[in-house]
């Protein structure tokens, strides 16, 4: 069992840098938690307090229901695996991974036993009698993961563990965490700048902007009900566009206005969006969800200049604008886009978002749209 849960929690740095306000969250058994967001939000802070690496100004850490705010980090039974591995160089592999076991006065022989079983699952058990300096990125990193699954941590905390490396390694290491998180069956929290690894790995995804959380919930909640046009930005790539739009009457129905184009909203959007007749907000709607159509619609139409084009093979991103704003539309297709072309765009208009224009929080009851 190893459930953590942060009750009010506060970091301010000597200065006063005031690194996390009022965070809340917890982190179930056997949970993938990710906490993401942009360089500087706090996220380092946060894991670093669980770790016992930083001291708590303020709040209450618990592990499984026990207060341990003030327990030593190396009594706190978590392992952290940190973005520059932290490896000893001039000690081997196989050293490195019993180090900690070692200072645990654990047997020799159970030592032997743990790293050879680690070192199996991790595919470096090869590597063992290498100095950890004669290894790759990827491997060192594999070495960094084995020397704290071989102590049985309750809690596994990785610091960006997988950012110096490349892309393709990032991205086998990213399922590779993921499998061993299904195979050890444990409680891990993972801090990234990287949307795409909070989406992909995440049971539960914490968003945090400047020392506070914006939003926790499953990938896909966060993706598809955001709470703030920071969440909506934030998770996705291409990210959603946002666009000015004002709440126009017609008809007694609210219709979305702005020079460029006019505007229907969806039927179970209408009730949200009938209290801010006249007055401006913003409309998200995700490059995926912006329709290709041959010809201008009747309804619903942006029309649109192709400013830059972005193959991909699988989907070409197109760089748009509209009369007034940029826009990005993502076509899973191939057509004979090109630059200076307008093209007719159909906006899903079930999948548009809402948010308020001062406030930036969604204008959307999501609880009525889940049922
Ligand atoms: P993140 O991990 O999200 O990039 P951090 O938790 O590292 O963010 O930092 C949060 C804020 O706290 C930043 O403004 C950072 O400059 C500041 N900070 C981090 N460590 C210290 C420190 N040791 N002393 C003073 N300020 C710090």
């Amino acid at each position: 069992m190893a459930r953590v849960e942060l009750k009010s929690v506060y970091k301010t740095y000597e200065g006063g840098v005031k690194a996390v306000n009022d965070v809340n969250f917890v982190v179930e058994d056997k949970e993938f938690v990710v906490l993401v967001g942009p360089s500087g939000c706090g996220k380092s802070t946060t894991l670093r307090m669980i770790a016992g690496l930083e001291d708590i100004t303020k709040g209450e850490l618990y592990i499984d229901g026990e207060l341990i705010n003030h327990i030593p980090p190396k009594d706190r039974n978590i392992a952290m695996v940190f973005q520059n591995y932290a490896l000893y160089p001039h000690m081997t592999v196989y050293d490195n991974m019993a180090f900690g076991l070692q200072m645990r006065k654990v047997e020799k022989q159970e030592i032997y036993r743990r790293v050879q079983g680690v070192s199996k699952i991790l595919d470096v058990a090869q590597y063992l009698h290498r100095k950890s300096t004669a290894l790759s990125g990827g491997q060192r990193q594999r070495v960094a993961v084995g020397r704290s699954i071989v102590r049985s941590p309750k809690v596994f905390l990785f610091d960006e563990p997988l950012s110096n490396l490349d892309a393709k390694l990032r991205v086998q290491m990213r399922t590779e965490l993921s499998n061993l998180h299904i195979r050890l069956d444990a409680t891990m929290i993972y801090v990234t700048h990287d949307q795409v690894e909070a989406m992909t790995m995440a049971n539960k995804i914490i968003v945090m902007k400047d020392g506070v959380i914006q939003q926790i919930g499953p990938p896909l909640d966060l993706y598809d009900y955001p709470e703030n046009k920071f969440v909506a930005g934030f998770l996705g790539s291409p990210p959603m566009n946002f666009l000015d739009v004002t709440v126009i009457e017609k008809n007694g129905k609210p219709v979305l206005h702005n020079v460029s184009f006019e505007l229907i909203p969806s039927p179970e959007h209408v009730r949200d969006l009938q209290n801010y007749i006249g007055r401006e907000i913003i409309f998200g709607i995700r490059p995926e969800d912006l329709v290709f159509s041959k010809r201008p619609q009747l309804d619903n139409n942006i029309g649109a200049k192709i400013t830059l084009i972005e193959p991909l093979g699988a989907e070409t991103h197109l760089w748009l604008t509209t009369t007034t704003q940029p826009l990005l539309a993502k076509a899973t297709f191939r057509y004979d886009f090109r630059i200076g072309n307008t093209i007719n765009l159909a906006p899903n208009m079930s999948r548009a978002r809402y948010f308020n224009k001062e406030t930036e929080y969604s204008l959307l009851d999501y609880t009525d749209l889940k049922e």
